[in-house]
């Protein structure tokens, strides 16, 4: 199987629609949450001279979070967050976007991983539930149950339960498996 055929399946599975796939990324939506996988390519840096263009043709405009897969993602993680802030003082354009790092080599486990981060920091666009939590580690305080779902853990080699937790007040958002 592809790199492209696996991350679908990949999305599929923590129960993403996939919106649009191309030779070198995928666009995918999970409740209002609007995500894109870019398989970034293997020559050097910099592609984009014009930061703008950069925004244009990763359609950063379009979505919440960028994955970037490569076999040095955080080198170009770092590129793309760079451009980003060239944006916004350059042309003062703000893009709310947060930038996600996949190594190419251990794809399934950091794409979990990356996944997981992702609900938790947008678990207002994912939410699909609204329960009393597990206390607070900061306040105490029950928290927030707002996100939970069932799927198969790379890293966990098991199925497992998943739940983003908040507590508003003390800004702790919290995600949490339980393997059964
Ligand atoms: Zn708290």
């Amino acid at each position: 199987m592809g790199i492209i055929e696996k991350i679908i399946e990949e999305l599929r599975r923590r129960g993403f629609r996939i919106r649009a796939v191309r030779d070198d990324s995928i666009k995918a939506d999970l409740n209002r949450l609007r995500v894109k996988v870019w398989i970034a390519p293997n020559n050097y840096l910099p592609w984009w001279l014009n930061p703008l263009d950069m925004v244009e043709e990763l359609e950063l405009h379009d979505i919440d979070a960028l994955f970037v897969v490569s076999e040095r993602p955080y080198i170009i993680s770092d590129y793309v967050l760079n451009n980003v802030s060239r944006v916004r003082y350059l042309f003062n354009k703000e893009l709310n976007i947060k930038v996600y790092s996949i190594n190419t080599n251990r794809l399934e486990e950091d794409l979990e991983d990356a996944l997981n981060l992702a609900l938790t920091n947008y678990y207002n666009k994912v939410k699909n539930v609204s329960l009393m939590g597990s206390p607070c580690p900061s306040c105490g305080s029950p928290m927030r149950l707002v996100y939970s779902s069932r799927y198969f853990s790379y890293r966990w080699r098991s199925w497992v339960n998943e739940y983003v937790e908040v507590c508003e007040r003390c800004r702790v958002y919290i995600h949490r498996i339980e393997l059964r």
